[in-house]
């Protein structure tokens, strides 16, 4: 009892310390990145120059709220360790006994709650939890929401301390890709540039299948967890790990969405609450028709035709979605295109739309896909 107070007297003394110099640090970031900006708008700016302290200040965020989550953790609960440096991971992890199991969450941050549940079937699966957050340069394209893709590392660090992880890697953009080092080597799969969301986003599957195997090397986990919301990616690095020989299970888990059918998505900010969220779902309710006009009668097969136009007459419904890319109805072996489909055999149905200037996705698995896929139902 008495040990449990002083933990959180402690606690509270530390917290305010804390949030006073977490606060004065974010204030001087703010004013950096607004002069930098400012600077960008005026004239031509040496991008090395902007980029270079931002990465500094970034390892140092990093630093302080290691040693936080180290200063604050009651005694009477394992300690988050928060590696922050290549080296420190790989350190961590040559310290774990050879027999134990350990589970992989790789994330880009901006963590919700889909995050947290691939992290709590980790915990319940393995002796040793890893997660880490690095949102990956080489799987944007031109254009893409790169530099503003959103950062939370306090709150990310703390929800992944509350789903039972052991261990977050936070690497920095220079440690994973450093400066002046084109890449001579990377992942490349051959069949998924021309698979739908490999045309609409023509960089991204080659550099997740590298960022992965880049991160696989480093963590050397026995079982990776990956959301079904992304379902390519889970069907391609099952084939790389396959393919290339890559001692890691992979494991997909359900998406997690919304009480209305939106999945949970660490893009979802950009929605305008007002106007785009409450119809955001429009997405899964196209997909779902499709889906039940399938499932109807299992064995009666269904053409693509007939399924894509049943997603398409939903989505033309809501004004705001400004653009579709590409609805899909695809093998859920491969994500090849399939000419018609029934319950019985299975299928993904996926699809990307833009909704205002927010880029959604999602997918279904029907009939014998879930089989294969849903390993881990939530209720
Ligand atoms: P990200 O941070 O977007 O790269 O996602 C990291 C992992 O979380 C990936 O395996 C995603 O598929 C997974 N994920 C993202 N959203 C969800 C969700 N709504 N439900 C379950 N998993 C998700």
């Amino acid at each position: 009892m008495k040990i449990h107070a002083l933990n959180i007297t402690r606690n509270r003394i530390s917290d305010t310390i804390f949030g006073a110099f977490y606060a004065a640090f974010k204030l001087v970031l703010y004013l950096r990145t607004s002069a930098a900006a400012a600077s960008t708008a005026v004239g031509p700016t040496d991008l090395a120059m902007v980029k270079l302290p931002t990465e500094r200040i970034r390892r140092f965020e990093v630093m302080l709220l290691s040693h936080r989550w180290r200063a604050t953790a009651p005694c009477t609960r394992r300690l988050l360790h928060v590696a922050n440096s290549i080296e420190e991971m790989r350190k961590y992890r040559k310290n774990v006994t050879s027999n134990a199991t350990i589970g992989f969450v790789p994330t880009m941050g901006a963590l919700h709650l889909g995050h947290a549940s691939l992290a709590q079937i980790a915990r319940g699966k393995n002796d040793i939890v890893v997660a880490s957050i690095f949102v990956n340069p080489t799987q944007f394209s031109k254009g893409e929401d790169l530099d503003k893709y959103p950062k939370t590392l306090e709150s990310d660090l703390k929800m992944l301390d509350d789903a039972g992880v052991d261990c977050v890697f936070v690497p920095t953009r220079d440690m994973m890709y450093p400066p002046g080092h084109n890449s001579l080597c990377h992942v490349e799969p051959v069949q998924f540039s021309s698979i739908l969301e490999g045309k609409a986003r023509p960089d991204f599957f080659r550099g997740v299948a590298t960022i992965v195997t880049k991160l696989f090397n480093i963590v050397q986990p026995s079982i990776a967890y990956f959301g079904q919301k992304d379902i390519s990616q889970c069907i391609l690095l099952q084939r790389m790990v396959t393919d290339l020989n890559i001692p890691v299970d992979i494991q997909v888990c359900d998406t997690i969405r919304a009480e209305d059918g939106l999945a949970l998505s660490s893009r979802n900010t950009y929605l305008d609450k007002v106007t785009e969220r409450p119809v955001a779902n429009i997405l899964y309710r196209a997909l779902m028709a499709a889906h039940d006009l399938c499932m109807k009668d299992v064995n009666r097969k269904v053409t693509r035709e007939e399924l894509v136009n049943t997603a398409l007459a939903i989505l033309k419904t809501e004004k705001l979605v400004t653009n579709v890319e590409y609805v899909s109805v695809a093998s859920h072996l491969d994500m090849t295109e399939l000419d018609s489909v029934s319950g019985a055999s299975g299928c993904v149905l996926s699809s990307a739309i833009r909704l205002g200037s927010v880029r959604l996705i999602d997918n279904i698995l029907v009939g014998k896909a879930n089989d294969v896929y849903r390993l881990h139902r939530h209720t």
